[in-house]
């Protein structure tokens, strides 16, 4: 089971908080010891693009940690205000600079033990011109027989590629779920 247990101080007062089971309540949540805010927590949203150029995807170097220096889809935490294609373009924009399309809903990945939800588009590149932001060291398009499998970043990325490719195979994309253990 996934326990957290990351919030300290209350977020309305600043007070410590104690986690305990809220009556009418299943689970323990944050509740602050002086002002009685409960905290809920619940899981984030990573939203990302399988952005394509004829036979060639897109692929990011990363600038940051975790996992710099490895390879990644264009992806990021979705933020309050935007929905999940809002947060899927800006972060392709952020991440690569690259101009594109959104297709379809591609995978829909658990991954419980982290608290995260992952959420990967197909896109079409409109053109090949990048301008990757500080979080990536460089972007680059890879046929799949170039793909850097051993040097890409997350579970997540590599199987969203491994279905992107499968998929082009059978000529016939699907949308593709999993829980990620
Ligand atoms: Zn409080």
């Amino acid at each position: 089971m996934f326990e957290p247990r990351r919030i300290k101080h209350c977020r309305v007062c600043g007070s410590t908080v104690r986690y305990r089971t809220p009556p009418d309540d299943n689970r323990e949540r944050a509740i602050c010891e002086a002002c009685g805010e409960i905290h809920y927590e619940n899981p984030i949203n990573v939203v990302g693009t399988v952005p394509v150029w004829g036979d060639q995807v897109l692929l990011c170097r990363r600038n940051i940690e975790p996992r710099r220096g490895l390879w990644t889809l264009p992806a990021g935490f979705l933020e309050l205000g935007e929905s999940t294609s809002e947060g899927a373009l800006r972060e392709t924009d952020e991440e690569a600079g690259a101009h594109i399309e959104l297709q379809g809903l591609f995978t829909v990945l658990n991954v419980v033990r982290a608290g995260q939800l992952h959420l990967f588009y197909r896109a079409r590149m409109l053109d090949t011109h990048l301008n990757p932001g500080p979080e990536t060291i460089e972007a680059q398009l890879f046929r799949e027989e170039e793909i850097p499998w051993d040097e890409i970043a997350f579970r997540t990325v590599r199987d969203t590629l491994r279905h992107f490719f499968a998929d082009r195979r059978l000529g016939a994309f699907g949308v593709h779920t999993a829980d990620i253990s």
